[in-house]
């Protein structure tokens, strides 16, 4: 979960006769040696009426591909971080796989999310993603009292870490932030968006999940001016299924990108939604298919609670339930 988990699970693959070559040789074939895909899935508090067995199917279904960890958003339609905690404690009495907490500054002022931070650790949480959310519509900032970047919320809660050193003694946490290969909507450049990322890898953050994109090309482009800026944290590429055209529309509205005109153009052409939905699968599976031929080592679902849809992305990808 970790930049130290990524590479102890290289180096535990590495030869010792590596240890003859240049240092950037040995690295390289370890990466080339790594046969497993990390995998994360995202997922989001049900309402309090959801169907318990669909619940319980969703999360048994998840564990069976053993992922790395589980991450838990949070949003003012879930409960803020009521909701993250408590679906948290659910998913910790089926599993102890390492779960993080999505944790946004738009969740309230700063003594209310530094409470949630110490509640969380309590009850065992030990990574977050740390984001500053959303702006409500039509502002340009947060409240007073409120933090106003994402960096401010990854400093509180390196601040928190350091309170709770003796407890954590056995581990620090699992600090990771959001990065965007299609740009985040309020940066007028993509530099910016880089000095941000840069800035959040020298306060602590041992990775970056990326928002939603829509063709690989984004994403490897993307890591590679990052590599060359200086970013040295794992990307961790989110990948959305594309259902529908009018999912992904409307993904893309939330997320301030836009639908290329190629995929529009393939998923239109489907007579009907199951065609749609091959399409789409097909669109994702190739996107996901690309990152990985690439070299990219893991791959964070955007399950949005649909355990299908997940299953089916997976086993297009070739990978199987343990
Ligand atoms: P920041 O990094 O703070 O950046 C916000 C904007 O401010 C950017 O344009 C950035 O360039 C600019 N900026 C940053 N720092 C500075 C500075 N010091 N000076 C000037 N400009 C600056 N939202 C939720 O509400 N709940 C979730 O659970 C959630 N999960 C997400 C999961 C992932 C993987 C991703 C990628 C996003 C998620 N989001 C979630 C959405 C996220 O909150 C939004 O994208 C939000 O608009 C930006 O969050 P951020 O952490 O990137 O903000």
């Amino acid at each position: 979960m970790t930049e130290g988990h990524f590479s102890s699970r290289l180096s535990a693959s590495a030869p010792l006769d590596h240890l003859d070559e240049a240092p950037e040789d040995g690295a390289r074939r370890a990466v080339k040696r790594q046969q497993r895909t990390a995998l994360s899935f995202e997922l989001i508090p049900p309402r309090h009426d959801a169907d318990e067995a669909k619940l319980k199917d969703l999360i048994t279904g998840l564990i069976a591909y053993k992922p790395d960890y589980f991450a838990v958003t949070s949003s003012r339609r879930s409960g803020w971080l009521q909701g993250t905690a408590d679906f948290i404690a659910r998913l910790s009495e089926c599993t102890n796989l390492p779960t993080i907490a999505h944790l946004a500054c738009t969740a309230g002022p700063v003594d209310e999310l530094a409470d949630w931070i110490r509640t969380l650790i309590d009850s065992g949480v030990r990574g977050f993603l740390a984001l500053r959310g959303d702006l409500p519509e039509g502002e340009t900032s947060l409240p007073e009292g409120y933090l106003q970047y994402a960096t401010e919320l990854l400093t509180l809660i390196r601040e928190i870490e350091d309170e709770n050193a003796f407890r954590l003694a056995a581990g620090k946490l699992a600090l990771s932030v959001a990065c965007y290969p299609s740009g985040h909507a309020e940066s007028p450049t993509p530099d910016l968006d880089l000095d941000v990322l840069l800035s959040k890898q020298r306060l602590g953050a041992d990775f970056a999940i990326t928002q939603l994109f829509f063709e690989a090309e984004d994403y490897l482009r993307f890591a590679e001016q990052s590599r060359m800026a200086g970013v040295r944290i794992p990307l961790i590429p989110g990948i959305m299924p594309m259902t529908s055209l009018k999912r992904a529309q409307r993904m893309g509205v939330l997320s301030g990108i836009e639908v290329p005109q190629r995929v529009a153009d393939k998923l239109s052409a489907a007579s009907d939604p199951d065609e749609e939905y091959e399409v789409g699968m097909q669109l994702t599976a190739e996107l996901a298919g690309k990152l990985l031929d690439a070299g990219v080592g893991g791959l964070h679902i955007y399950t949005h609670n649909n355990l299908a849809v997940t299953q089916d992305l997976l086993s297009r990808l070739g990978i199987e339930p343990k």
